[in-house]
């Protein structure tokens, strides 16, 4: 049987069609020595009125992003159905075993629920996760937007992404619906770059022809409240432009800029182990040559910092928080400006 056959094993307490506000979990069998006949509960909304589109709004994909799972709480408690047209899903802590005890990866299988799509029905909980969001929610959805941060490890200048559709005319709906979001900095990724490639959520949203939107709303393991602003509006206007909520919930955004993830030369990496010294910050606007940071090692006093230089010229969009730091960790990447019709 192909794998996009075989159902998933999760058992949702919601039904997707259905008129009303619906909360519940997502019940995912996990049999364990403290829990013999158990399941993880993955909590999920789902609103809905009438024939209208669908808005699949995600979080908590990765468990030390907070910006997300706060912004999805609040609609969660605000959003009632007589106030939309149409249906909008809120899965506020994807990959809850992670979000729970707030980590990038999973406890449970070590799995990063962002590098594993389409998942896997009979695979471990995060593969399973996966699956059930790939074959069950996206299908359902025509917009999908996946709320990231940088996590515990990097920070961001809070911004909204997209993976470009290979399909020109998804490339023009995820563009209207970046503007509509209004985040002040939106950067989009061209082709595969090692970071996350095909196997993220929002690539399995583009594959099935959903409008496939992210975000990078702040980091450091901490709640940014700029990021959590412009997600609140950002997520309504969405649902505006959709639709699905009537206009008097618009709130004019400023424009975006646009800015291009070009390769892996806008990506900078630690060549040592030692001590992270950064010499920008976020925002800066740097040029090729640039000093951009020290690695000093303190193990060995008596020889000199390695120092690093940017590779491209942009914009400081992300930075790595912790100062310890490992040969192949990533200290920056940049973004440049990107001209959209
Ligand atoms: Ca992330």
């Amino acid at each position: 049987m192909p794998e996009t056959l075989r159902p998933s094993r999760i058992i949702p307490d919601v039904v997707f069609a259905r008129d009303g506000k619906q909360t519940g979990y997502l019940r995912l069998f996990h049999s364990t020595h403290d829990s013999a006949y158990g399941f993880l509960p993955i909590p999920i909304v789902v609103v809905q009125h009438g024939e209208g589109p669908t808005a699949l709004f995600t979080s908590g994909n990765h468990g030390d992003e907070y910006e997300g799972q706060v912004a999805l709480t609040n609609l969660a408690q605000w959003l009632e159905p007589d106030m939309i047209q149409g249906r909008v899903i809120l899965l506020p802590m994807a990959n809850y075993p992670a979000a729970l005890v707030g980590r990038r990866v999973s406890p449970i299988d070590d799995l990063n629920l962002n590098r594993i799509f389409p998942g896997d029905p009979d695979g471990t909980v995060t593969r399973q996760i996966a699956h059930f969001i790939d074959s069950v929610l996206i299908p359902l959805a025509d917009l999908v937007i996946d709320l990231h941060s940088g996590g515990s490890s990097l920070n961001y200048i809070p911004c909204a992404l997209a993976r470009q559709s290979a399909d020109p005319a998804l490339y023009r709906k995820q563009l209207a619906a970046l503007r509509a979001f209004g985040a002040p900095y939106t950067y989009i990724q061209g082709g595969a770059q090692g970071q996350g490639g095909d196997q993220t959520l929002g690539s399995g949203a583009d594959r099935r022809g959903s409008i496939a939107l992210g975000t990078e709303l702040g980091g450091s393991g901490t709640v940014n409240s700029a990021g959590l602003a412009i997600a609140e509006r950002g997520l309504r206007n969405l649902l505006v432009h959709l639709g699905i909520l009537p206009r008097e919930h618009w709130r004019e955004p400023p424009a975006t800029r646009f800015l291009d993830v070009r390769g892996q030369d806008y990506y900078l990496y630690a060549p040592e182990n030692g001590v992270f010294e950064p010499l920008v910050g976020l925002g800066d606007t740097v040029v090729v040559g640039q000093p951009a940071a020290r690695i000093h090692t303190p193990e060995t006093p008596w020889r000199a910092p390695v120092e690093l230089a940017f590779n491209a010229a942009g914009i400081v969009m992300c930075q790595r928080i912790p100062a310890r730091t490992k040969r192949g960790d990533c200290l920056f990447h940049l973004a440049s400006d990107l001209l959209v019709d």
